[in-house]
């Protein structure tokens, strides 16, 4: 398998070349799962490499340190700035972000309190998280038999490391079934999420998605289709959604800064046909306002002031 690379990564505020880029193994958040992260990309532009909403990802990830008992390392605006030089640096006109904080090498146990709390950005190409002809074919989805991580033991709210493993097994379980991607239902049995994407379902002309109690994760990509949605003139209702909706519905879709928009062709087996108009709407303006290409969405655009040698 092809890994793409880039030449720097930013670790603890210093720029190393990638392969010197190393942990200790007696980092806790190795042992524990004590980190917390993003995922962002960065599109090109007319106007050069531009973050996607950037600052959005920054304040979620300050949000998840948080909720972990953690304090940023570096302030926001430092670790935006190390972005934006990591993406100049590394000669990149579109790129995959992964910001990770995390607790490093200190005492073992499962009180991490004397451990450091470090950091690392790491930049690299990556194309559409479940595959261009995904994008444009649609993906088929199967619902789990893992339930989503529910606030009574952990913190769905939060991008934590520790808690991925639920991701982790769903993905396993969907893709050695011979599917895609899956779903899955929260505690309650309505439907949650993807592994790492957020779920619309579209019924008669109107879009519907999991509210954020129900333990979902407040993606970034969720808050942007609801605004363009609205801006079509489409309704929007964030309610409860029953499984039987996902095979009901005359279109659904996932969202995440990985995979972005992606159609959902096939459910549990069962074929919802090939990519709807509502889909294909949003998806195209989606994709203009990632790109740069769509002056209404500009704002959420981050541009890197450097303008990258490669
Ligand atoms: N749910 C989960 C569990 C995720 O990991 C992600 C990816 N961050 C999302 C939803 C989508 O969030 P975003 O649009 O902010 O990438």
């Amino acid at each position: 398998m092809h890994l793409s690379t880039a030449d720097l990564i930013w670790l603890n505020g210093e720029l190393v070349a990638w392969e010197d880029a190393k942990v200790h193994v007696l980092t806790h958040a190795l042992h524990y799962g004590t980190s917390v992260f993003e995922g962002v990309r960065a599109y090109e532009t007319e106007r050069g490499p531009a973050v996607f909403r950037h600052q959005d990802h920054l304040d979620r990830l300050e949000a998840s340190a948080r909720l972990y008992y953690m304090d940023l390392p570096f302030p926001k605006e430092r670790l935006r700035e190390a972005t934006h030089e990591l993406i100049a640096r590394n000669g990149l006109q579109s790129c995959y972000i992964r910001p990770l904080v995390y607790r490093g090498h200190g005492p073992m146990g499962l009180d991490p309190e004397q451990n450091p709390v470090e950091a690392m950005i790491a930049v690299w190409e990556w194309g559409a998280y479940l595959g261009d002809q995904g994008k444009r074919e649609g993906i088929r989805a199967k619902v789990s038999s893992w339930r989503r991580i529910s606030s009574e033991s952990l913190i769905p709210q939060a991008k934590a490391g520790g808690q991925y493993t639920n991701s982790v097994l769903a993905k396993i379980e969907s893709k050695r079934g011979g599917y895609d991607e899956a779903i899955l239902l929260d505690d309650k049995g309505h439907v949650c999420e993807g592994t790492a994407e957020n779920v619309f379902v579209v019924r008669d002309g109107q879009l519907v998605t999991p509210p954020p109690t129900a333990s979902i994760l407040d993606g970034i990509s969720r808050k942007s289709i609801i605004e363009i949605a609205g801006d079509l003139g489409r309704t929007v209702v964030e309610r409860d959604v029953a499984r039987a909706e996902l095979t009901l519905a005359d279109e659904v879709f996932l969202v995440g800064t990985g995979a972005e928009l992606v159609p959902v062709r096939e459910i549990d087996d069962i074929g919802l046909g090939p990519p709807g108009p509502i889909t294909r709407e949003l998806q195209h303006v989606y994709d203009d306002a990632l790109r740069g290409r769509e002056q209404r969405y500009a704002k959420w655009l981050d541009f890197v002031p450097v303008p990258s040698q490669a």
